[in-house]
């Protein structure tokens, strides 16, 4: 199979290029490394450049002679989004619908695409299953939600297939240790506790410690980046076997407090990891959790991962691999 991943240099790109690699694939990524790293795409063929670039697209396609799309390239954070919203609407929503554009003149019918949880804005009631509403409260979500709409569009149209998977809070690495998370500026919960227990930063900060849950801090489902590239590729199997377009929440329907995630780095590091408490982020629910019922039983999705320490304990391996 030919397979165009693009954002293939980033965290969860680069952990799917190696997974389809390591299946047989041939892999070519498209990245413009304006958050990637090049050294992260362990196998297939790299092109540099940007998905805005359509004369580039149509070369890569004419090439590639592709079976299937992944498209990891998005803008992530959500405190950007609200106050560069320009920039998340011309990336996340009109450069993949050029992409789309692209796909159909070359006749590629099946993509998969990296949604978020974000699509859902403030819960309703948890576990989040795919018929809860779709209210996202920050431009991030809704560029996502966007796509995913236009993506129903576009099969009845076009035909073109698409599965959306829709990310709880990724984290971990590589088991085998080649591979981890390496945002610049990093903002992610379970790096930065990591990186203060290395000593490469003084403390973490808690934000917020008067939510409604148990010992007040947020809660969030983390779900390790391996049990993520399986479900990509188990949803890809669907595609090809001729499933239906469809849409899948992923996590492991546990729930782990901001508190829960520093007690447990504290164990797996054997390092005491200063803390700070601070305010609440703008925009953080109490609580985010996956109900994967339907990717377990439509996809047959098995998460191997699903204990935080495990996860921890990967991306400890990679933070002091790095450093
Ligand atoms: N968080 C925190 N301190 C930090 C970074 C994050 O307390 O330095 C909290 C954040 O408020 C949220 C959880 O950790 O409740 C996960 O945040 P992250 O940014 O990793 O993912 P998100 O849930 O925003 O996708």
């Amino acid at each position: 199979m030919n397979i165009l991943v693009v954002g293939g240099a980033g965290y969860i790109g680069s952990h799917m290029v190696k997974r389809l690699g390591q299946a047989g694939c041939h892999v070519t990524t498209l990245d413009n490394l304006s958050s990637g790293h090049r050294d992260a795409v362990l196998c297939g063929e790299f092109v540099q450049g940007d998905m805005a670039d359509r004369p580039l697209l149509d070369q890569v396609f004419a090439q590639g002679q592709f079976d299937a799309v992944m498209h990891f390239a998005s803008f992530i954070q959500v405190g950007e989004s609200v106050q560069a919203p320009a920039k998340y609407y011309a990336n996340n929503l009109v450069n993949t619908l050029q992409l789309l554009d692209v796909m159909l003149a070359h006749d590629v019918k099946h993509l998969i695409f990296s949604s978020t949880a974000a699509t859902f804005g403030e819960p309703q009631y948890v576990p989040i299953d795919e018929a809860h509403p779709q209210q996202p409260i920050n431009p991030y979500g809704r560029t996502k939600l966007m796509v995913e709409l236009a993506l129903a569009d576009y099969d009845q149209a076009y035909g073109l297939k698409s599965v959306c998977l829709r990310y709880f809070n990724a984290a971990g690495a590589d088991p085998e240790g080649h591979l981890g998370e390496r945002h610049e500026p990093e903002t992610h919960l379970v790096p930065l506790v990591l990186q203060a227990a290395s000593g490469r930063r003084p403390h973490i900060s808690v934000f917020g410690r008067d939510y409604d849950t148990p010992d007040g801090t947020c809660i969030r489902d983390y779900v390790h980046i391996a049990d993520l590239c399986e479900a990509h590729w188990l949803a890809l199997q669907h595609l090809r076997q001729g499933g239906a377009s469809d849409a899948f929440n992923l996590g492991n329907g546990n729930g782990f407090s901001v508190q829960e995630v520093i007690d447990t780095a504290r164990q797996v590091t054997g390092q005491s990891i200063p803390l700070q408490e601070g305010p609440r982020r703008a925009g953080d629910p109490a609580r985010l959790v996956a109900d994967a019922t339907r990717a377990r039983q439509l996809l047959g999705w098995q998460p191997q991962y699903a204990d935080l320490a495990t996860l921890i304990g990967h991306a400890w391996a990679w933070e002091q691999s790095r450093h």
